[in-house]
């Protein structure tokens, strides 16, 4: 919904009032032809009042339009100046009528210039030279109509002239407003659109009753000439309501993004059509008309797909960087931050894969671990941060022990390690544990929490050749049984757990009556 300005609609219809009463009473032609002035005046001005208060793109656009109503209202100057002042008889295309046509350039470029996408210097720098080749076109249509006597262009031939570019003028904006999504855009279309259609209803009759039955000028009927221009000063004045869209919701189907991109091409269009109007009395300068928008209009799809590729380009950038970047965060997502080990997730990961393993080849599969001794008192004695530094050390000591492929030690939790050991048996994962047993000992970090004074570990090992029945939890808790009967034979030392039995097949019962029935047989 629109929220008329309710001063806009007094001052139009106190203007057209005023107008009407001046033609009926007065007859003045000078006073009906300066209010006629007025209106497109005022409209230029709301225009730029309102492309003030725009985003820079949408601002473009109202201060566009503005600069096509206030041409219109110079063309009206003229058109007082030559009929009223001097008295010209309209026989062939005046001054204002260069006017009255070169303003609608600035309002088709208003439609359809496309947005914040493709505004840069290059593409005004194209519309620019676009709109140019346009005013020259219509400079030549108008006063020099004949390659051989510069002849004017009739006044008979005028209005056919008007029709033709006013019906471009509402067609783009129509075709442009049915492609916009809601929002401040789509209310500046909304206005373009409803100024292009008064302008036909208006304009049209007015034209053929001036060209056909009589001369209108100063009559109550050209009152009609204001009214365009008032509604785009009601309009300027106005808000659309609050019926603002998420921007998800704003994206355009197919067809809409199809005459969004296109809307650039209807203006080469229009040039086009007026050179090829111009090439039937003056052939050189319509064909160089016709291939100077041609040239325009590949500069301008060229510089759009250079943007473009450019885009797309950087978009590849952004899309590889955070690939890499994803890929990072998922093998941090693996490790310990402290201790910069595997983590318990990457343990599990791991133990996983090579079970399986070793279930498919028959290789047997060790689980070592490890656990700090006295650490509640190590962290009690020097404090937590001490004990950070430990645990980082150790995990960096134990993780030197393990040296062959597929080998991973990880950080179990608080202070425990776990080391998986594929392809190597009881014996080898025994002597692996006593190592690493052997060498934190041998450090010798000071930990008087201690009864010997130094930071020992406690090793659980546990080595199985899976198969089915057998768990790899299983493993990891028999490990875990083998570490508490190292930590209650006195810690700094390393226990096998016992060998892991696959479970018994249940006895299969067979019910007494069967049996019974079966002997009898
Ligand atoms: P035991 O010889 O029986 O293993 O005794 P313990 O003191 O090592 O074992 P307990 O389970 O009683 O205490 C473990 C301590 O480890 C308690 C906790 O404060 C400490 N700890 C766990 N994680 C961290 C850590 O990330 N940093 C530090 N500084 N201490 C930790
Ligand atoms: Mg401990
Ligand atoms: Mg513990």
């Amino acid at each position: 919904m629109i929220r008329i300005s309710k001063p806009a609609v007094i001052l139009a219809v106190a203007m057209m009032s005023l107008h009407v009463l001046t033609a009926v009473t007065e007859s003045s032609m000078f006073l009906t032809n300066t209010l006629i002035a007025a209106a497109p005046l005022l409209a230029g001005l709301a225009c730029l009042w309102r492309s003030r208060k725009q985003p820079s793109v949408l601002s473009d656009k109202w201060r566009l339009m503005a600069v096509g109503l206030l041409i219109w209202a110079i063309g009206q100057g003229c058109y007082t100046y030559a009929t009223v002042v001097y008295h010209n008889v309209q026989t062939a295309a005046l001054p204002s009528d260069f006017w009255f046509l070169v303003y609608g350039i600035f309002v088709l470029l208003a439609v359809c210039s496309v947005g914040e996408e493709q505004d840069s210097t290059a593409i005004l720098i194209a519309d620019g030279a676009q709109a140019t080749l346009a005013i020259i076109l219509i400079y030549v249509t108008l006063f020099m109509n004949n390659h051989f006597s510069h002849r004017t262009l009739p006044a008979s031939q005028l209005t056919s002239l008007y029709l033709g570019e006013n019906l471009a003028l509402a067609v783009t904006a129509t075709v442009r407003l049915l492609a916009m999504p809601d929002g401040e855009d789509r209310y500046f279309h909304r206005a373009a659109c409803t100024f292009a259609w008064l302008m036909i209803l208006v304009s049209t009759p007015l034209n053929y009753l001036d060209a056909y039955v009589g001369p209108t000028n100063g009559k109550a009927v050209e009152v009609g000439w204001m009214i365009p221009f008032l509604a785009v000063v009601v309009m300027a004045f106005s808000e659309e309501g609050q019926t603002r869209t998420e921007p998800q919701e704003r994206h355009r189907s197919w067809g809409a993004m199809m005459v969004y991109n296109a809307s650039p091409v209807f203006f080469t269009l229009c040039v086009l059509l007026l050179g090829a109007h111009t090439a039937q009395h003056r052939p050189v300068v319509g064909f160089a008309a016709v291939v100077g928008a041609l040239l325009i209009y590949t500069f301008r799809a060229t510089i759009l797909q250079t943007r473009l590729r450019q885009v797309q380009e950087s978009l590849n950038d952004s899309e590889r960087n955070l690939r890499l970047l994803n890929s990072k965060l998922h093998e941090q997502s693996l490790i310990d931050p402290l201790t910069q080990v595997a983590n318990r997730r990457r343990f599990e990961q791991v133990l996983e894969v090579e079970w399986n393993r070793a279930l498919r080849s028959g290789w047997p599969i060790s689980v070592v671990m490890l656990d700090i001794d006295h650490f509640k008192s190590l962290n009690d004695r020097y404090g937590h941060l001490r004990g950070d530094e430990c645990l980082t050390a150790v995990a960096q000591m134990l993780r030197r022990d393990l040296r062959r492929g597929g080998e991973l030690l990880a950080r179990y939790g608080g202070e425990e390690f776990v080391a998986v050991l594929p392809n190597v048996d009881a014996d080898g994962a025994m002597l692996t544990a006593e190592a690493m047993r052997a060498r934190v000992h041998q450090i010798g970090i000071e930990n008087h929490g201690s009864p010997i004074g130094r930071l020992t570990i406690s090793v659980g090992v546990c080595s199985v050749v899976p198969v089915t029945g057998l768990t790899r939890e299983g493993l990891v808790e028999a490990a875990d049984t083998a570490l508490y009967r190292a930590k209650s034979a006195g810690r700094n030392r390393a226990e096998l757990s016992d060998p892991m039995l696959p479970p018994k097949p249940e006895a299969t019962h067979m019910p007494a009556n069967l049996g019974a029935h079966l002997v009898e047989e």
